[in-house]
């Protein structure tokens, strides 16, 4: 292995988790009919704009200890797992198949489980329509707490 192969290895990780985390913007949006793209993300409970911190991967929650910065509601642990989940394939992927290989299968595997997240988003909200609940948006087991931050690059 040269040794540019460990920074570019790391740099798919990091493109991983950020797509992880529009992914987590997106189930948050979509469902809902809002644009992915404005306004820019905030905690839907006190309207806080997220900053740098609030913005990185799984690190962002960490270091919130899971809650919103200024008004401390809960986040919701699907924000995290599925930026996890997502750089994790990636890393797996360059693991097991080396380079050029896990990069391609990495790419597709993270597609395929945007497409899997986004997707589960939005049959939680038919499944509400049909029990006449009203749209309900994220994967986890708290609505509340998921609904609460949305994140975006
Ligand atoms: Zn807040």
């Amino acid at each position: 292995m040269d040794s540019i192969a460990p920074f570019f290895e790391v740099y798919l990780v990091v493109v991983a988790l950020l797509w992880g985390s529009s992914l987590n913007l997106a189930a948050d949006r979509i469902p809902r009919g809002e644009s992915v793209i404005r306004p820019r993300s905030h905690c839907r409970e006190c309207g806080r704009v997220l900053n740098f911190v609030d913005l990185l991967p799984v690190a962002g929650y960490v270091i919130r200890g899971g809650r919103c910065a200024a008004c401390g509601v809960a986040i919701g642990l699907t924000s995290p797992l599925v930026e996890a989940i997502t750089g994790g394939l990636m890393l797996a992927s360059l693991v097991e198949l080396g380079q050029w290989p896990g990069a391609l299968a990495g790419v597709g595997l993270a597609g395929l489980w945007g497409a899997a997240v986004v997707g589960f988003a939005l049959r939680g909200v038919n499944l509400k329509r049909v029990q006449g609940v009203g749209p309900r948006v994220a994967l986890g087991d708290d609505p509340r707490a998921d609904q609460v931050v949305q994140r975006t690059l």
